[in-house]
């Protein structure tokens, strides 16, 4: 039997065209999709054909009449084909299984990721287990999206030497190949700001905004940028620049050698160890907890309970990302800013302070910059964004 993939990569650019619009504006008539596309009804309905054929798309609910018998509306069908979109993080790893609306069907969460080849069975042995469970035959899964943390050869398919993760065996990991042996399914990868950036652009807060960008704000700061529609690509896909911007010359050591880095005094980590710092030479916070029992999330609590000490360091780290938000912003002049990631979702204090800090120091006060905590997809975009990647790269690829 042949399968989805082989179906849809076959097909001709005409209808991956046109699956891809319905898919991102469905449910649609002829008429808007003649419209959207300049195509005429001939060629509409030959190019369509064969996505009806397959199951790809369906003839969706009657739309509204404007006198007589209302238009057919189409869309992609919602139970015909799946995706698999999986996010390799550094404190966790989240698969999803999604339709081809990216509406997401299975989720799921590990802990930390140990080394790579524990990681990658078990993610595959999950995935197995989900689609047998769901009774999704292989055969109508396109395939699967990793996004990861950079640095990566995206070409090959590798992780290069990413910072921060938590063991050392991440170095030079041939991601792809390792799940296409598991999976026995076409993969694909790229960082995962960029796939996060992705997933809110085509589906969620950023839809028909070609300009935007993604923050995730963790154990380091990732970004990932849409410029003209597009996902804006540097060599070797770092997506960690933006931790690495100086905003103190005489700042504290950083990891990648520079002083004073947004990441010295805004990621996880080093909020925790000024809280810690503080906590030891202070002594004024109402935090009693033994030292190794507080973590980010016990500060990111404190301080929206109203606790002194650490409401006053993530203000001070808050407000040291906004600037760097700010300088940020200045350059590449974004219409949307998400941003996300776990001290962005466990503190409100933190999102707030970084907004209003870039906000003040923006030089081009006049141009308007929507900000959005989370975006749609939240915790969930980097691996929807993986998925929706795999997608986009079947629906762009040229007739063979
Ligand atoms: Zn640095």
């Amino acid at each position: 039997m042949v399968n989805a993939y082989d179906k849809l990569i076959n097909m001709k650019y005409q209808s991956k065209l046109l699956l891809g619009l319905i898919q991102k504006k469905g449910p649609v008539t002829r008429n808007q999709i003649m419209d959207a596309t300049g195509m005429k009804l001939t060629t509409l309905k030959r190019f369509m054909q064969p996505l009806l054929d397959e199951g790809f798309i369906i003839e969706a609910d009657m739309g509204k009449s404007t006198g007589g018998r209302p238009p057919t509306l189409y869309d992609v069908n919602p139970e015909g084909f799946y995706v698999i979109g999986i996010d390799i993080s550094r404190t966790y790893t989240e698969t999803v299984i999604t339709n081809l609306k990216m509406g997401i069907i299975d989720l799921h969460r590990f802990a930390s990721p140990h080394d790579p080849e524990d990681t990658v069975n078990q993610i595959s042995l999950y995935l197995e287990d989900s689609l047998h469970r769901l009774g999704i035959a292989k055969s109508f899964v396109l395939g699967a999206g990793i996004g990861t943390v950079g640095p990566l050869d995206r070409e090959k398919g590798i992780i290069l030497n990413p910072a921060n993760f938590p063991s050392n065996s991440w170095i030079n990991v041939p991601i792809r190949d390792m799940f296409k042996e598991k999976l026995s399914l076409p993969i694909v990868i790229d960082n995962g700001a960029n796939t996060a950036v992705l997933a809110e652009h085509l589906f969620g807060t950023g839809k028909g905004i070609d300009n935007m960008s993604y923050f995730q704000c963790g154990v380091g700061i990732r970004t990932g940028a849409i410029s003209s529609g597009g996902i804006v690509r540097a060599i070797n896909e770092y997506e960690d620049a933006f931790g690495h911007m100086v905003i103190d010359i005489n700042g504290e050591l950083c990891h990648c050698g520079n002083r004073g880095c947004i990441e010295t005094m805004c990621s996880i980590p080093s909020i925790t160890k000024k809280f810690k710092k503080l906590l030891e030479q202070r002594n004024s916070s109402s935090i009693n907890e033994p030292l190794d029992k507080i973590d980010y999330l016990y500060i990111c609590n404190a301080a929206e309970q109203g606790d002194k000490l650490a409401k006053e360091t993530i203000v001070n780290a808050a407000t040291r990302f906004g600037i760097g938000l700010a300088n940020y912003i200045n350059l590449i002049n974004p219409e949307l800013v998400v941003l996300s990631g776990p001290l962005i979702e466990h503190s409100p204090l933190f999102y707030k302070t970084g907004v209003e800090a870039a906000s003040k120091r923006r030089y081009m006060k006049n141009s308007r910059v929507i900000f959005s905590r989370g975006g749609y997809f939240k915790d969930k975009a980097i691996a929807v964004g993986a998925a929706a990647l795999l997608v986009e790269e079947i629906l762009a690829s040229q007739d063979v």
